[in-house]
């Protein structure tokens, strides 16, 4: 029998090695996006994915070596000259193999932009926080996780911000990873 626990723990150690100070994107970041999140929002597109889910609507962000590395004082210096955001998410790729990376610009964004911070993961919500280490504290970072792999026979574009029935958006409370409500 498959052991999809077991799987999922290996896919999130295969964390992505960037030299400190940096992040591998797989596109430029966007502003005023409405379909990641609530309200008007910056999203960053990492990448790198584990996770080969069958349906993938970006495939081309699996490799952890494509994309491009970019500088995180230049990403926050990027997102902070973006006017009237409420938010930033964090969109795949997974950025929860980039998590020390993804930890550094939520924590900015929200300190010193006054944003709240979304991530889409691949991973549980359970899975991240049985590994621990980086992956653990990006989650406590942040005010939603759109958390589980995308299933194609499960597809539901009824969904808000979600692609497949299994995926839920879970709101949490910062600083803890403490969930508040699931839907
Ligand atoms: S986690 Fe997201 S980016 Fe990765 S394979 Fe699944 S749908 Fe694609």
């Amino acid at each position: 029998m498959v052991d999809w626990h077991k799987i999922s723990l290996e896919k999130i150690a295969k964390q992505l090695e960037t030299p400190d100070g940096y992040i591998r994107v797989s596109g430029p970041l966007e502003h005023d996006n409405i379909v990641n999140g609530e309200g008007l929002r910056a999203v960053l597109w990492t990448q790198g994915c584990p996770n080969a889910c069958p349906g993938c609507q970006n495939p081309e962000t699996w490799d952890y070596e494509a994309g491009e590395l970019r500088k995180i004082e230049d990403i926050k210096e990027e997102l902070a000259s973006f006017r009237g955001q409420s938010g930033l998410t964090f969109c795949g790729g997974e950025p929860f193999v980039q998590a020390k990376a993804c930890k550094e610009i939520a924590d900015y964004v929200r300190k010193e932009l006054g944003w709240n911070v979304w991530s889409f993961s691949g991973f549980t919500k359970e899975i991240i926080e049985e590994y621990g280490r980086e992956p653990l504290e990006f989650l406590k970072s942040l005010d939603v996780i759109i958390d589980g792999p995308f299933i194609l026979g499960q597809r539901d574009l009824s969904l808000r911000f979600r692609g497949s029935k299994n995926q839920r958006l879970i709101r949490m409370k910062v600083g803890t990873g403490k969930t508040l409500s699931i839907e």
